[in-house]
């Protein structure tokens, strides 16, 4: 703001309005010229349009106008023309439109004369007073404009022509001034100016002791066209050469202006001169006379190359900061959608329409199941007619891993991918045929980043950002975006999956609750309700009949035996989570040991009816603990029998090379390819619990039991065919356990 208007003007001004006297209104017109006329000029010291700009805010402050323009024309030079609304700041660039707007009431007959018209700001009317900017008629014009209706009072009419009148004189000023700062230049540039005079018909040439200083020469240096091409710098040679042939050339009339770059042969220093000659020529159009100055420009360009430096720098920070903006702004939304939901098939399916809004031309999300599968989950277009080509693409060429696609690819090496530009070469490569290439093509892909989605250490999936726009090309900020968006989506999908697992977890421990309670109360039960038919017996003191009590006590000791048994498979469990699975190492044989549980087993085979082999043709032996062992063949054998349904049961037992193998096969019911997957998990039944009891502890401890020996296990299995599962384990007995008795297993 200018400094003839100071803060309390403003109070001034709206205490104006309100006081309605005349006298008041003397009081402030008389301030007002008083503030105006104790400065000399407005926008003294300042250039021509510094002047004009502060006319423009004495008039918007002091007027309290809605809109100020001028237009000033200045003979030999380029006019100035500026506006100022305090309402609509943009209107500074926008004033040779607004200029436009006006031209029809910017005419002589209407200086001084207040108009109304409709206003070029907004809708409505405006109040416009005009007024004469100089002496000459065409020397300028000045225009306010106001919306209120008393616009201008006679006051700030009078206020109006006294400040455009004191502008003037500013202006004359700045005027004056560049004149004065010009000529000055012309001046200085005269005394470091130096000269050259060329023969171009002999060659000779003359060149002052300041035009051999531009070219680093001494003033007794030997000058000739060759000297000359020879002190021009490397790359401004060839076009100051061609320059000189043109000007030689008499159609160009002899013109010769250039800048260039000089390279001092001795000292080496690089200067830039600005040289500008003439050519004459004879009557047959030959160049007989070539003469011009050069002068030194050296610290106008190093100044022009920094403020360009600087420019680029600005601009640079300001792409920068814009970029990192709308950045945040991408990643504040997905963070959104990102934590909206834990269902992330969804979550992923507008995470893809996001990018295709903002990041991308289209978007494929694939994740990883069950750790081999690739689901492709998300999947957009920009747009929305390209979209049945996505599914094509999905229906025709789902991503394998073993395919060239990029998301399969990145699965195998986990390396993020950014492919700037794509050639056509480029798609077919990632393609499966050519069909494929083709359905890319549809879609667009000049430009690709695909990034892993990656939590905990493990890659969950891909994202695939394609563009097919040429203005759009992914560089390394784009990849860094996708890799931050990647890392979030990565972090939601295992948040999902944990979720879900934990949820998967806890409906297993309420059914093995349930199961187990059930597997517990029926011998309980049992053996209760044989307790209490022994207890009236006893009492009466009666002789009890032995065969009675002796089937009675059977029952007992057999209810009890399989509580006990239950009740250690639970604390077998304990154990191996959390470790403590205690091995007693001792020279076992292991047909020995099937022959010994087989026995055991043969009330129950004879009840089943269930024919049983056992193939052991050669003593296997090793050191492993006996009684965990026998637990791991009873097991097998138990499910066997149970699930054989009375089918031959075969248990063979060998070594090779150090490892013994035990198998036991059945042609019973047979496990699903799903199940056979978590058969060895802890509560996993296949089976249905109504038909078959059990804890789904059985083949858990088994498995715990053979890994504590360093050993594995495993099934093969048909459904309906029956099953063979199979251990294996080191003859050495368990790494760990070498020269120990016992040892923690796990
Ligand atoms: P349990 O037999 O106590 O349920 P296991 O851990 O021994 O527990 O077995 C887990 C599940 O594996 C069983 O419920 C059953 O569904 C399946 N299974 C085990 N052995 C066999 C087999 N020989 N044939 C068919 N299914 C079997």
């Amino acid at each position: 703001m200018s400094e003839f208007w100071s803060a309390d003007a403003d109070k001034m001004a709206e205490s104006r309005d309100d006081a309605g006297s005349e006298v008041q209104r003397l009081r402030f017109l008389n301030r007002d010229l008083i503030s105006l006329f104790a400065q000399p000029a407005i926008g003294m010291g300042q250039t021509p349009a510094g002047v004009i700009k502060t006319l423009l805010e004495v008039l918007l402050s002091m007027l309290r106008v809605d809109l100020a323009y001028a237009r000033v024309t200045r003979p030999g030079e380029s006019g100035i023309e500026a506006a100022s609304a305090s309402t609509c700041p943009e209107i500074a660039q926008r004033a040779p439109g607004l200029g436009m707007a006006l031209e029809r009431w910017l005419k002589a007959e209407t200086w001084n004369t207040p108009i109304t018209i409709e206003s070029p700001l907004e809708r409505g009317e405006m109040r416009l007073l005009m007024g004469r900017f100089g002496l000459h008629e065409d020397s300028g014009v000045v225009a306010v404009g106001s919306r209120r209706q008393s616009f201008p009072t006679e006051a700030e009419a009078l206020l109006f022509r006294v400040a455009i009148n004191q502008a003037v004189i500013g202006f004359q000023g700045a005027q004056l001034l560049q004149e004065h700062e010009r000529v000055e230049r012309l001046a200085l540039e005269a005394a470091s100016l130096g000269t050259w005079d060329h023969d171009p018909l002999t060659g000779n040439m003359k060149w002052s002791d300041r035009c051999k200083e531009l070219f680093g020469l001494p003033p007794d240096a030997k000058v000739d066209y060759q000297v000359f091409l020879a002190g021009l710098h490397p790359e401004d040679r060839e076009r100051t050469h061609l320059a000189v042939q043109r000007a030689l050339a008499a159609e160009s009339g002899g013109r010769f202006k250039i800048e260039y770059r000089t390279l001092g042969p001795q000292d080496g220093i690089e200067r830039w001169v600005s040289a500008a000659g003439h050519a004459f020529f004879d009557g047959s159009g030959r160049a007989v006379r070539f003469v011009g100055t050069v002068f030194d420009i050296t610290d106008r360009k190093r100044a022009e190359a920094e403020r360009e430096l600087f420019l680029a720098k600005e601009q640079a920070a300001r792409v920068a900061a814009e970029e990192a903006k709308s950045r945040a702004a991408f990643l504040a939304e997905a963070g959104l959608i990102l934590s909206e939901s834990l269902d992330y098939e969804e979550t992923l399916k507008r995470l893809a329409r996001l990018c295709v809004c903002s990041i991308a031309d289209w978007c494929v999300i694939d994740v990883v199941q069950d750790g081999r599968e690739i689901r492709r989950l998300g999947g957009a277009h920009s747009d929305p007619a390209k979209e049945p080509f996505l599914r094509e693409l999905q229906r025709r060429y789902p991503p394998r891993s073993d395919s060239p696609h990029p998301a399969a690819r990145m699965l195998r090496t986990g390396e993020p991918l950014l492919l700037p530009d794509l050639s056509d070469a480029e798609i077919r490569s990632l393609c499966q045929d050519d069909e494929h290439a083709r359905i890319i093509r549809e879609l667009g892909a000049r430009s690709v980043v695909a990034v892993p989605l990656v939590a905990r250490g493990q890659t969950l999936g891909v994202l695939s950002l394609a563009s097919a726009s040429p203005g759009r090309r992914y560089g390394r900020a784009d990849l860094e975006l996708a890799q931050e968006l990647a890392r979030r989506a990565a972090m939601a999908v295992d948040n999902a999956r944990l979720y879900r697992e934990a949820q998967e977890a806890i409906r297993l421990r309420d059914e093995f609750l349930s199961v187990a309670s059930h597997e517990l109360y029926t011998p309980m039960t049992s053996l209760m309700l044989s307790l209490e038919a022994l207890i009236p017996l006893a009492r009466a003191e009666r002789i009890l009949d032995p065969r009675a009590v002796r089937k009675l006590l059977d029952l007992v000791s057999r209810q009890g035996r399989r509580l006990i048994r239950l009740i250690g498979d639970l604390l077998d469990v304990s154990r191996i989570e959390t470790g403590r699975l205690r091995l007693e190492l001792a020279e076992v044989e292991l047909g020995d040991l099937v022959r010994d549980v087989v026995e055991r087993f043969e009330p129950d085979l004879a009840r089943t009816q269930c024919p049983l082999s056992v193939r052991a043709s050669a003593p296997v032996t090793g050191r492993w603990d006996r009684s965990r062992l026998d637990q791991v063949v009873t097991n097998l054998l138990t499910n066997a029998i149970k699930f054989g349904a009375g089918t031959p049961v075969e248990i063979s037992v060998g070594a090779e090379a150090g490892v013994a193998r035990l198998a036991v096969k059945d042609c019973g019911i047979g496990i699903g390819a799903d199940l056979q997957a978590r058969v060895f998990d802890r509560f996993a039944r296949a089976a249905p619990a109504t038909h078959y009891g059990g804890l789904g502890l059985g083949l858990y401890i088994s498995r715990g039991i053979a890994e504590a020996h360093g050993g594995s296990i495993g099934v093969e299995s048909q459904p309906g065919a029956g099953s063979t599962f199979t251990v294996e384990l080191p003859c050495t007995g368990p790494r760990a356990a070498a020269g120990r008795e016992s040892l923690q297993g796990g």
